[in-house]
């Protein structure tokens, strides 16, 4: 029969944990919860598989004091297989490691993989719902919760970030004339050429129907153009199935700490709707427009109301 110490199954750590709405959050709870269920000082997330912690290995989270580096480099050289270096199988093969400053009990073990099995479901169902299902990009819901994330944490003072909207041009064309599951593939395919072009697909949102957002740093704003030229010449090189060539139009802005959300991205909007009535197939750079007075400046709505 199953103690009641053994069981934490209506206990509020796992509200805490499945309450959380973000992977930041979400990793946060999850430590918060282990440090108390085995009295570790120190608990520490690390994305990488058993065994093999190491310098480049990279933190995720981490709570309590200070892990000493003797402690991450025994678990980087593997010499505790003991119960204080946790693998935690994601889907898709990923894996995090748990790293703990002190071994668990049989009963704080329980206790530790009830925690792990309400953390991966609430991983999983984040990762579902963050999810766009035609193009497999993070969607608009992702977007909003990361980008609050990014602007919330001090911006490095080395590189500049960057928020760029992207839009298929003369896109209800392919609809009308090759038809949706055409089109669909097309969304497909402009999604398959920014991964290849960022190498990376974290930073890529699809915001909706054929507009996507890029969030990304750069050392400069000129380089940033660059790269997003050589994005929209590579898009308009690829021949589309069936569909032939296509091209996008961007618009893009610096992102700058202490500015609201939604009002970098209405100055990325306008920006991009400039690009669109200058002719499509471009990029352009919000504070360039205003700067040339080829665009009003976008502020804050006389009488927005802020609500919280
Ligand atoms: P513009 O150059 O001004 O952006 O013109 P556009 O035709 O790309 O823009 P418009 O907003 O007029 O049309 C967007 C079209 O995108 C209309 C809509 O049917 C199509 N669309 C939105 N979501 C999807 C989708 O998931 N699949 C497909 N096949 N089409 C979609
Ligand atoms: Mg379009
Ligand atoms: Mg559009």
């Amino acid at each position: 029969m199953q103690t009641e110490e053994e069981s934490i199954c209506n206990c509020d750590f796992i509200i805490d944990i499945t309450y959380c709405d973000n992977f930041v959050s979400l990793d946060q709870a999850l430590l918060n919860s282990v440090t108390k269920v085995t009295g570790a000082t120190y608990a520490g997330l690390y994305i990488g598989e058993y065994g093999v912690l190491g310098e480049q290995q990279k933190i995720l989270a981490e709570t309590g004091e200070q892990a000493s580096s003797s402690l991450k480099s025994q678990a980087a050289l593997n010499e505790w297989r003991g119960s204080n270096v946790i693998p935690i199988e994601l889907s898709a093969g990923r894996a995090l490691t748990l790293l703990l400053d002190s071994n668990c009990d049989e009963v704080e073990l329980k206790k530790l993989s009830q925690l792990l099995i309400v953390y991966k479901n609430q991983h999983e169902h984040l990762t579902r719902s963050n999810k766009d299902k035609l193009t497999n990009l993070k969607n608009r819901r992702a977007f909003d919760i990361e980008y609050q994330l990014l602007t919330d944490a001090p911006l490095s003072l080395d590189k500049i970030y960057i928020l760029a909207v992207l839009d298929i041009d003369f896109f209800k064309q392919v609809n009308d004339k090759h038809g949706h599951l055409i089109g669909d593939e097309t969304l497909i395919a402009v999604s398959h050429l920014m991964k290849d072009f960022f190498l990376r697909e974290d930073n890529l949102y699809r915001f909706g129907g054929e507009e996507f957002i890029i969030l990304f740093s750069v050392s400069s704003l000129e380089q940033a153009g660059e790269q997003l030229n050589d994005l929209r010449i590579k898009i308009s090189k690829y021949p589309f199935p069936q569909v032939g060539k296509k091209t996008v139009s961007i618009g893009y802005i610096e992102i700058e700490a202490g500015v609201d959300n939604d009002l970098l991205f209405e100055r990325a909007d306008a920006a991009l709707y400039y690009a669109k009535s200058s002719g499509r197939n471009c990029i352009k750079n919000y504070e360039e427009l205003v700067q040339e007075d080829l665009i009003e400046p976008v502020n804050r709505r006389e009488g927005a109301i802020e609500l919280f």
